[in-house]
C-alpha cells in the first residue's frame, strides 16, 4: 500500500475512533435523541474507498459523515493539511472550510482552522482570500495570532507589497527574529531601488537608512547607498561607503567593483583606483579584483605589467576565470602556432566558464550565474554569494 494511502487510513481510523469515543462520552452524559449506537456506516464506506485507493470518493463520503467534536478536530485539521502538502489544496480547502462552518468550535479552535484555511488558499495561489483571513487573525494575542502575522508578512513578500510587509512586522517580531530583520532590510531596499530608478534621491535615501536600521549588515543597502551617492554626483561619498563592504562581508567584494571603478572614473583619479584595488587584492585574493586591476593597467598601455601581475597571482592561487583572462593577455602578443594553441585553450576555458555558476546559496546550495538577493529556491534573503575558489573567485 502506498505511504500516502496508509497515512489516510491512519488518519481516518483516528477520526473514527475519536468519533466513537466522543459519542460514548456524550451518551454517558446525555443520551442523544434518535442516534444509533453503531459507528456511522459512512465511515466504513469512506474507509473502503481509501483501501481501494479512491481518495476522491473517500473524501466526499468523509466530509458528508463529518462528526466534529473535541476528540476529532485535530485529526480533521491534520487531514486537510495532508491534502495541502500533497499539493491538493482544493481538497484541503474543502476539509478545513467544512470544519470552519461548525458552530461547536471554540474561539481558539476556529482561529486555528482559519489559519490553516489561509495556508490552503496561499498554496492554491488565492492570495487575496488568504490575506483577508490572516488580517482578521493578526492582533489576536495567541500563538495562532503571532503565526498569522508572520504568514501575512510572507504573503505580502510573495505579492511584492514591500510597504505592507514592513508595516505588518511589529517591533517585537523584529527584536526576536533575525530572519525577519534581514527580510525587512531587503523590503526597504526593494522600495529604495524603485525610487532610485525614478531619480527620487531623497526618498531612496530615507528608505536605505531604514534598511540599515533593520539590519546593519545588509550589503545591498550599502551598495545601493553608494550607487545613490554616485547618481547624485558625490563620487567621494560613494567610494567611502563602498569600502565598508569588505569589512561587512568580503565575499561580496566582486559585486562592488564596477561601482568603485565608475566612482573613480567620475573623479578622474586612475592612480587612486589602482592603489585601492591593489590594497583590496593584498587582503582578498579575488579574481574579479585582479582582472579589474589588470584591465586598467592594460588600457593604460602597461600590458607587460598586467600580464606579470595576473601570472603571479595565478601561480599562487589559480582560478578558471583568472586563467581564461591570462590566456587573453598572452593572445594579444602571440603569433603563428603559439596563437593557434592559445585560441584552442581559450575555447576550452570559455566553454567551461559558460557552464559554471558564479553564485551559490549558503542555505540550500542553489547555484546561478547571476546574483539574486533572495534565493529563488529556499526564498532566504542575502544567502546567495559569489563562489570562491578554483571554479569561482
Ligand atoms: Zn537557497
Amino acid at each position: 500500500m502506498p505511504l500516502e494511502i496508509l497515512l489516510f487510513v491512519v488518519l481516518f481510523l483516528a477520526l473514527a475512533l475519536g468519533w466513537w469515543l466522543g459519542r460514548k462520552e456524550r451518551r454517558r452524559k446525555l443520551p442523544p435523541p434518535g442516534t444509533t449506537s453503531e459507528l456511522s456506516r459512512d465511515y466504513f464506506v469512506g474507509l473502503n474507498y481509501l483501501l481501494n485507493e479512491q481518495p476522491d470518493a473517500a473524501i466526499e463520503t468523509f466530509i458528508k459523515a463529518l462528526e466534529v467534536n473535541s476528540d476529532t478536530i485535530e485529526t480533521h485539521i491534520a487531514l486537510g493539511n495532508l491534502f495541502r502538502t500533497r499539493g491538493e489544496s482544493d481538497k484541503a480547502v474543502r476539509v478545513h472550510q467544512n470544519l470552519f462552518a461548525r458552530p461547536s468550535l471554540t474561539k481558539e479552535q476556529a482561529a486555528r482552522v482559519q489559519f490553516e484555511l489561509a495556508k490552503d488558499f496561499m498554496a492554491a495561489g488565492l492570495l487575496d482570500r488568504a490575506e483577508r483571513l490572516l488580517s482578521e487573525l493578526v492582533g489576536q494575542n495567541s500563538p495562532t495570532g503571532q503565526a498569522s502575522q508572520i504568514l501575512l508578512v510572507d504573503l505580502y513578500e510573495r505579492e511584492k507589497e514591500w510597504q505592507k510587509a514592513i508595516h505588518t512586522i511589529s517591533p517585537t517580531m523584529l527584536k526576536e527574529n533575525l530572519q525577519l530583520r534581514k527580510a525587512a532590510a531587503h523590503y526597504a531596499c526593494e522600495l529604495a531601488a524603485t525610487q532610485l530608478g525614478k531619480s527620487n534621491i531623497a526618498a531612496a535615501r530615507k528608505l536605505l537608512k531604514q534598511a540599515a536600521a533593520f539590519d546593519a549588515a545588509c550589503i545591498r543597502a550599502t551598495l545601493l547607498m553608494a550607487q545613490l551617492e554616485l547618481q547624485g554626483g558625490s563620487a567621494k561619498a560613494a567610494i567611502r561607503i563602498l569600502l565598508r563592504i569588505p569589512e561587512q562581508d568580503p565575499a561580496y567584494i566582486p559585486i562592488m567593483l564596477q561601482t568603485l571603478v565608475d566612482a573613480y572614473q567620475l573623479l578622474d583619479q586612475p592612480k587612486e583606483l589602482v592603489n585601492t584595488l591593489e590594497k583590496i587584492l593584498a587582503e582578498h585574493n579575488y579574481t574579479s579584483v585582479l582582472i579589474h586591476l589588470a584591465e586598467i593597467l592594460r588600457q593604460k598601455g602597461r600590458h607587460q605589467e598586467a600580464l606579470e601581475k595576473v601570472d603571479y597571482y595565478m601561480l599562487r592561487q589559480g582560478s578558471l576565470k583568472g586563467v581564461d583572462y591570462l590566456i587573453n593577455l598572452y593572445l594579444h602578443q602571440a603569433g603563428g602556432d603559439e596563437r593557434a594553441h592559445l585560441l584552442t585553450l581559450r575555447n576550452l576555458t570559455h566553454q567551461l566558464l559558460q557552464q559554471k555558476p558564479e553564485h551559490q546559496c549558503g542555505s540550500c546550495g542553489f547555484e546561478s550565474k547571476q546574483l539574486y538577493w533572495q534565493c529563488p529556491k529556499c526564498r532566504e534573503w542575502g544567502s546567495i554569494k559569489p563562489i570562491i575558489g578554483v571554479e569561482g573567485e
